[in-house]
């Protein structure tokens, strides 16, 4: 059989063993209704608070300000609506950027639709954010600040920290989608001044949706599903035990192992650069050269579509994406490319590597082999490459 490699972790990750082995009892013997008040029910009850407590020291906050969600993506709606909703009688301006997870954009442009006014602030060619034009953004209007961590194409860290002081200088909420940054960077939301976060335990090898939204404690927000007492009534419904558990688990482990993690990840990732950079001619890294995710590879393969590029690598068994999953399918050039200034043509020849804990210097091999046979491939097809290979000789 082919051999088979999976390089696109900021997609999603496999659940690891350890995280599955304890969310297993929680299916069986342990099924209880955390709600209902006898043993069944609080065995339950008293797993979900001690996964709380688990998530809650990793981003340093209380365990009370941990609210589990079905995901990265409510978690974004929550705190987006929630905060719109709760403090339209103060103003109707957020803020946020152009290169956001698609859950705050598109949430971004309901609000837009329902009265609220949207900026959406530019970044660099490298993908930052400039701190002097987000202060001018604000205005007495302004409720809220949306802005990632970590993007999820190019990889490049925000500058949290200043952001949060700001925000928190103004007067204004601060709200950060953390969904990349989680188990990669050390995150305490009150050195940041973060009042809201989102998380998701399928990046950070648990389960696929469950999430979390930190609301730090006496921030007005609205509730987001109404029904029973659940999450202190702001998000109703039975709890996702298992799932709750095994992001529990997944959250401990990041914490215990992060310096490990983060080190294997940037050996990896180096290599694949460097290797990249060696074998193939016209090729740029996109993202912040420093301030990027430990795993993330994003480049720039010019005279080539990325989708050709994907569909070869996935003959021969690597998985990359060419931008983000969500949008892949569809033709548009990916809106954070767009963002750092690449022209559209230059845009559709990217590439994400996004290597993980199980990825093996092997692995990154095996790309270094089969990537610039495909590209070299590709690029026979392309008059454009031709013609300047041609021009050069
Ligand atoms: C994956 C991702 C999300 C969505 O999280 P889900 O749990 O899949 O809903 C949101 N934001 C970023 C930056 C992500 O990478």
């Amino acid at each position: 059989m082919n051999r088979r490699v999976y390089l696109d972790y900021a997609a999603t990750t496999p659940t690891k063993k350890d995280v599955l082995d304890e969310m297993y009892p929680y299916f069986t013997e342990k099924f209880g209704n955390p709600s209902s008040i006898y043993s069944f029910g609080r065995e339950a009850k008293q797993a979900v608070d001690v996964s709380r407590e688990k998530i809650a020291k990793l981003i340093g906050s209380k365990q009370e300000e941990v609210y589990f969600t079905a995901g990265g993506s409510e978690a974004d709606n929550w705190a987006i609506k929630g905060i719109a909703y709760a403090n339209k009688d103060k103003g109707n301006h957020i803020i946020t950027t152009k290169i956001e997870h698609h859950a705050v954009l598109h949430t971004c442009a309901y609000l837009e639709k329902n009265g609220f006014d949207v900026t959406y602030l530019d970044v660099d060619q490298d993908g930052l954010i400039d701190l002097e034009v987000l202060k001018n953004a604000i205005t007495d209007k302004t409720i809220l600040i949306s802005i990632m961590f970590a993007n999820n194409e190019v990889g490049t860290i925000e500058p949290i920290k200043e952001i949060g002081q700001i925000a928190k200088e103004k007067g204004v909420i601060f709200h950060t989608d953390a969904v990349q940054a989680l188990g990669n960077v050390e995150i305490d939301v009150n050195a940041l001044n973060i009042d809201l976060m989102s998380v998701s335990s399928h990046k950070i090898y648990g389960p696929k949706g469950i999430g979390a939204l930190y609301i730090r404690k006496g921030v007005k927000i609205h509730s987001f599903v109404h029904g029973g007492a659940q999450e202190k009534r702001r998000r109703a419904g039975t709890e996702n035990v298992a799932g709750i558990v095994g992001f529990g688990k997944a959250a401990a482990l990041a914490m215990e192992n992060l310096d490990t993690h983060v080190n294997h990840l940037e050996i990896l990732r180096e290599k694949l650069i460097k290797g990249i950079m060696e074998k193939v001619d016209y090729v740029r890294l996109n993202g912040h050269p420093e301030k990027r995710l430990a795993g993330n590879v994003n480049m720039v393969f010019e005279f080539i579509e990325g989708e050709s590029l994907l569909l070869s690598l996935d003959l021969v068994g690597i998985a990359a994406s060419s931008g983000s999953a969500c949008t892949s399918g569809s033709l548009d050039p990916s809106h954070v490319l767009m963002a750092i200034g690449l022209p559209h043509e230059i845009a559709h020849g990217s590439l994400r590597l996004t290597v993980g804990d199980f990825t093996t210097e092997e692995d990154i091999d095996y790309v270094l082999e089969q990537l610039p046979i495909i590209v070299d491939r590709l690029r026979q097809m392309s008059p454009l490459y031709e013609k300047v290979k041609g021009g050069q000789k």
